[in-house]
């Protein structure tokens, strides 16, 4: 026995906790009329999961609790336990004993456990499923309900079989797989959607970034020049500074001591203004050599008129001693003459060494004594007087002219002393007029030199400015750069320059470096400079930040696109094997149904046949698709037609042309029913049956052909009879007797044959 008990209690009229033990194949539930008898049916639908308040006579949860009676309080809660042997494991769960349970609870809430433990519904319908106790309730079959499976519709009955032969779980695996692949795809399409909607963004982003990114790289490289370019120019001021300096100071110096020689010179060149007082000096001794020189002009000349009158007297007395001679022929020896010759010649000689003029006048003198002193010896005196007057004459004559001589030789030496004061004031002068050429020629160079140091100052004076301008530039340069590219630009002390091999520089060659190269370099960083402003992007860290973001939610969809796609694939391809194996259990079940519907039904008819055929069956639907405006518009709506595959049922009587269930009896309905459900049984039997009055349309032949029935069955399935069948309950091991009290509680009790026939009257 798989059904041990049920326990019920608080559900419906049974408001007190009352047990059903289950121990033999066949069990009878007795009653009168609203006893409670079909609440007890109810309550084995309710614990296993039912879910129409309706199929459980409701409207509401709060219809399934006990409402309370005359003296008995209403209950809270509905609970019902069903406890089965499981030793032989027919529920898949490792427990020798399973207690399902099921609660209900005023506000509507169910609760559900497995031996003890809160499980949700769907553990339940699965653990009862793998028992082939399905929801479908075939294995309970209600009062009224009994050719149920008759009156439903072709994709109902399919789904009571497929339900008894344990497909559900399948079904509802595939049902379940369905919903999934809904959820798979619509999740797979707001995937898509929002992968779609970020990706421009993305696409935005990306840009930015890869803006950002050479941005940072101009950055670098722009840092790089700044620290090998500051430093550079910082070493180059420093030395040319130190250049300037040094260079400058032995210039100031010398222009200090040439402004020391200006001065001087200037003070030589002062003081000749004070010499042309001496000037005055050589003019007033020229005035006096002129007035000396005159004199003696004057005094020569009265020296010359009186020898020419001297002359001109000797004249006179040679003229008259010539007339003397005349008259008196007279002869004088050779020898005298000769010898008056001999001291002519001789004085003639002197004469002739001799410049000065006065001197060759007085051997003019002399010459004319040796003559008149021979002509006087040789004469005779005659005329003598007159002669003697002439010479009286000259002689006062030479008196006068001995006179100017003295004054002629004052003179000559008053010339002379003049002359040599003349020539010194002369010489003086000139010696003055040297040191002034030289203060000139030393003003001169002093000015050219100093025109030389200052136009060398002055160029010392432009590098200074220039070195101004270019650490100024450096300052403003160093601000840029640090608003540019950060503060790290302005760590360019911590670096060295480097060549193009990465050896670093000499201070030599940093500070030798042609100036042009830096202007090269500063070009070259402008250009980076223009870029970098041109590339402008604002909020780079967010942007960053954002598109990492961006990124990674943009991987996250996709790979969970790809999960889903992955889920979607296997969930259409599990879907596809459930569909294989529903269809073909489906098909062996009905065709093994089939064989124990032929059976039980000829056993019921003592005859005929009876068939369950897979059918297709086509439904007219309205197409999803069809767009409204169409509709609205009056046009012909667009259907289109679905192949349902369901189960009909083919009954042929004994002896009857009847093949329609339409056409058959109360009574052949029911037996027709009853065969399929003990055929649909017996194929799969489940661990228990409950059958509610599913016999009250037999007449006594066939409750007996039903009563032998339900013990075949009871060999396979447990049954539960609710009857009112005496054929029935005869078969039955334990018969319970529900009753109801006045206070409106069902009450059980285990009684005898006799008093269950009793009872059910
Ligand atoms: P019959 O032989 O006529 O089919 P039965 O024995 O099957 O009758 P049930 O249909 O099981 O009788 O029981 C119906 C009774 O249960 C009614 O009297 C009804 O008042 C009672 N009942 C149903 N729901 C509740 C409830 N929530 N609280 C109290 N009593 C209830």
């Amino acid at each position: 026995m798989y059904l041990k008990s049920i326990e019920i209690s608080g559900f419906k009229s049974f408001g007190k906790k009352s047990v059903l033990d289950f121990n033999v194949p066949i069990s009878s539930i007795v009653g009168p009329n609203g006893s409670g008898k079909s609440n007890v049916a109810e309550a084995f639908s309710f614990v296993l999961g039912e879910q129409s308040i309706k199929s459980l006579r409701g409207k509401r949860a709060e219809d399934l609790i006990f409402n309370g009676g005359k003296d008995a309080p209403r209950s809270n809660r509905a609970s019902v336990k069903l406890i089965f042997n499981n030793v032989q494991r027919i529920l898949n769960i490792d427990f020798d004993e399973v207690a399902i349970e099921r609660v209900v609870n005023r506000d509507s809430s169910s609760e559900y456990s497995i031996n003890g433990s809160a499980v949700r519904l769907k553990d339940i319908v699965e653990l009862l499923s793998s028992a082939h106790i399905g929801a479908s309730g075939h294995q309970i079959i209600s009062q009224g309900e009994a050719d149920k499976v008759l009156n439903s519709n072709i994709r109902e009955r399919r789904e009571m079989i497929e339900d008894a032969l344990g497909l559900k779980i399948y079904q509802n695996k595939k049902d379940e797989s369905i919903r999934k692949l809904e959820k798979t795809e619509e999740n797979i399409k707001q995937v898509e959607s929002l992968r779609r909607e970020i990706a421009p963004h993305i696409k935005f982003l990306k840009k930015q970034v890869e803006k950002i990114e050479k941005m940072v790289v101009m950055k670098e490289e722009l840092t790089k020049m700044y620290h090998d370019y500051f430093r550079h120019e910082e070493e180059y001021i420093k030395f040319e500074k130190q250049n300037i300096a040094t260079e400058k100071q032995p210039l100031l110096s010398v222009s200090g001591k040439l402004e020391k020689e200006l001065v001087e010179a200037k003070q030589v060149l002062a003081k000749s203004v004070t010499k042309d007082s001496r000037s005055d000096d050589v003019v007033k001794v020229e005035d006096r050599l002129k007035e000396v020189r005159t004199l003696k002009d004057n005094l020569s000349r009265s020296v010359g008129r009186i020898e020419g009158e001297i002359s001109s007297l000797f004249r006179m007395i040679k003229k008259q001693n010539e007339a003397n001679s005349a008259m008196s022929k007279k002869t004088v020896d050779l020898s005298q003459v000769e010898n008056v010759y001999k001291q002519i010649d001789l004085e003639i000689e002197e004469a002739n060494s001799i410049t000065e003029f006065s001197k060759i006048k007085e051997i003019f003198i002399s010459i004319r004594k040796i003559l008149s002193d021979f002509i006087e010896r040789n004469k005779e005196n005659e005329d003598k007087q007159a002669i003697l007057d002439l010479e009286n004459e000259i002689k006062k004559l030479e008196l006068e002219k001995t006179g100017y001589e003295v004054k002629i030789r004052e003179a000559n030496n008053t010339e002379t002393e003049l002359s040599e004061q003349y020539a010194f004031l002369k010489n003086d002068i000139e010696k003055e007029k040297d040191s002034n050429r030289d203060a000139e020629k030393a003003l001169f160079r002093i000015v050219a030199e100093q025109n030389e140091i200052r136009s060398k100052l002055n160029s010392l004076g432009s590098r200074e400015s220039v070195l101004r301008r270019d650490e100024e530039e450096l300052q403003r340069e160093l601000q840029e750069a640090s608003a540019l590219v950060g503060l790290s630009a302005l760590r360019y002390k911590d670096f060295w320059p480097i060549d193009t091999n990465g050896n670093a520089l000499s201070h030599d060659q940093i500070v030798k470096e042609p100036r042009f190269v830096q202007e090269e370099k500063r070009r070259v960083m402008e250009k980076i400079k223009v870029r970098l402003e041109d590339a402008g992007v604002s909020g780079g860290d967010d942007v960053v930040k954002e598109y990492k973001e961006t990124t990674e939610r943009d991987s996250f969809l996709e790979r969970e696109l790809a999960d889903l796609i992955n889920s979607s694939t296997s969930l259409k391809n599990l879907i596809k094997e459930l569909e294989e194996k529903l269809a073909i259990e489906f098909r062996n079940g009905v065709t093994k149904i089939n064989i124990q519907f032929q059976e039980f039904f000829r056993a019921m008819f003592g005859g005929g046949s009876a068939t369950l055929s897979i059918v297709k069956e086509k439904k007219r639907k309205k197409n999803s698709d069809t767009d409204l405006s169409v509709a609205d518009s009056g046009e012909e709506i667009v259907e289109e037609e679905e192949a349902e595959e369901g189960l009909d049922i083919e009954v042929s009587l004994p002896k009857k042309k009847i093949k329609g269930l339409m056409m058959l009896s109360g009574g052949e309905r029911a037996l027709t029913s009853i065969a399929l459900l003990f055929a649909i049984s017996q194929v799969n039997p489940p661990p228990f049956i409950i059958l509610d009055e599913t016999d009250a349309a037999l007449d006594e032949a066939n409750s007996k052909k039903y009563g032998d029935m339900i013990v075949e069955l009871s060999k396979y399935s447990q049954l539960i009879l609710i009857t009112h069948n005496r054929e029935t309950m005869a078969r039955a091991g334990v018969i319970y007797g529900v009753t109801m009290g006045m206070d409106g509680v069902s009450r059980l009790l285990s009684i005898q044959f006799e008093e269950a026939v009793q009872v059910a009257k």
